[in-house]
């Protein structure tokens, strides 16, 4: 995880392309508790997706609304109560936009009631005096707002909508004047990566938590439409050259992971489906209608969780062990592999370009070596390059909506 520890708000900022990793090894005593989390399997962690409605149309929007319903009210409520007993502590709520929901402060007060703590995703544009109110009587740990330009025409032109930035900029200063943490979001892509530096200017005045990465994901069943918007592997390396990033190489063990992805965290979707993270959509299990399990049922007993949990290891990922810049690798995501290839023990493409756009960070004018991954992609073979081992049963999520 290339996530950077920080005291104040202003030296927060991250350019890269974060997964989702852990560091056992780390001397805060919150990350070696998450450590213990995820060694024993609680689901600390649960990122939920509240609805897919958004009042804005993103270019890079990876949410497929389903014609299936979503949760009702009393759904949520015994969701939550059931996330409490299976020790679910931290609760992100997400969407869609979850402003949209006009259950959403009931929830978010019975979220808050169950003792969880909040961190709420918005995407600002809806904030209002009275709704900043009611945001900062939850109390949430951090709100995670998206800046996508620093100028009017680049930010409505990204979000698909009319006058997103100074709305975006009033909900920020609305939560400000109450207190609450606001940490502001920037994915780079061709569209708003020359207002880059304005962003972080715009920042650094603001006074918020900060992150920019580069991972434009593919649609929740693997379209990827927006692709082209995509930064390339040179305008990747001009960042990480231009922002001096610092970065260790590393030499993961086999029994290491990219990801904790399996161990502690999952994602539940509008619709009352458990899946193991936000990119990885194969399903563990409903929480309603026909089939419906106990989310500890699921939890526990999902072939998928018992599956990454046992093998989502460097050891088994073929193509990144050989890889002659896995060193420098910070973005492999099993589910973008899962995505891209079907396979969520693979590498995959866009890890490998940021790979490479730092190893050329690291070493000037050298030579940036092909990684197995884009040789398999060149020689147009999958299997050429796929592991001996048999690969899971992949049911991916369209498949199980048309036979549900
Ligand atoms: S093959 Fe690609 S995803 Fe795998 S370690 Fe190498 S750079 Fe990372
Ligand atoms: S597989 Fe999931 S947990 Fe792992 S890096 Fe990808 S999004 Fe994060």
């Amino acid at each position: 995880m290339t996530t950077i520890s920080t005291n104040t708000p202003t030296e927060a900022l991250d350019r890269g392309f974060p997964a989702c990793g852990w560091d056992e090894a780390s001397a805060d005593p919150y990350d070696a508790l998450l450590a213990r989390l995820k060694r024993e399997h609680v689901p600390f962690t649960v990122l939920w997706e509240l609805t897919h409605k958004c009042n804005l149309h993103c270019v890079m929007c990876y949410n497929m609304p389903q014609p299936e319903p979503e949760l009702t009210t009393e759904e949520c409520f015994d969701v939550l109560d059931q996330l409490a007993e299976a020790g679910t502590l931290r609760l992100t709520l997400t969407g869609g936009e979850i402003l949209t929901r006009r259950d959403f402060f009931a929830i978010a007060q019975r979220a808050r009631a169950l003792g969880f703590a909040l961190d709420l995703k918005t995407n600002g544009t809806l904030i209002t005096p009275a709704v900043a109110d009611r945001i900062a009587a939850l109390a949430p740990v951090q709100v995670d707002i998206s800046l996508l330009g620093a100028t009017l025409e680049t930010s409505d032109a990204v979000m698909g909508a009319k006058n997103t930035l100074p709305r975006i900029l009033r909900g920020i200063e609305l939560l400000q004047e109450r207190r609450v943490r606001v940490k502001l979001n920037s994915l780079l892509i061709d569209l708003n990566i020359n207002e880059r530096q304005q962003m972080l200017d715009m920042v650094l005045a603001l006074g918020v938590y900060y992150e920019q990465v580069f991972k434009v994901s593919p649609t929740d069943n693997g379209g990827n439409g927006a692709a082209g918007h995509q930064l390339s592997r040179e305008q990747m390396t001009e960042v990480l050259i231009a922002d001096r990033t610092p970065f260790t190489p590393r030499s993961p063990g086999a029994d290491s992971r990219t990801c904790s992805v399996g161990l502690s965290s999952c994602l539940i979707s509008p619709y009352g489906v458990v899946y193991p993270c936000i990119e990885l959509r194969i399903p563990a299990g409903r929480l309603v209608g026909e089939g419906r399990q106990r989310f500890a049922e699921i939890w526990a007993e999902a072939p998928i969780f018992r599956e990454l949990r046992e093998r989502h290891t460097w050891g088994n990922l073929p193509e990144c062990r050989a890889c002659p810049i896995s060193a420098y690798c910070e973005g492999r995501c099993a589910g973008l592999a899962w995505k891209e290839s079907g396979d969520p023990y693979a590498g995959h493409l866009l890890a490998c370009q940021h790979a490479q756009a730092r190893y050329a960070q690291q070493h000037p004018g050298a030579a940036i070596p092909e990684t197995p991954v884009q040789v398999r992609v060149r020689q147009g073979s999958v299997e050429a390059k796929m592991p001996a081992v048999q690969p899971i049963r992949l049911i991916p999520t369209w498949e199980t909506h048309e036979r549900g």
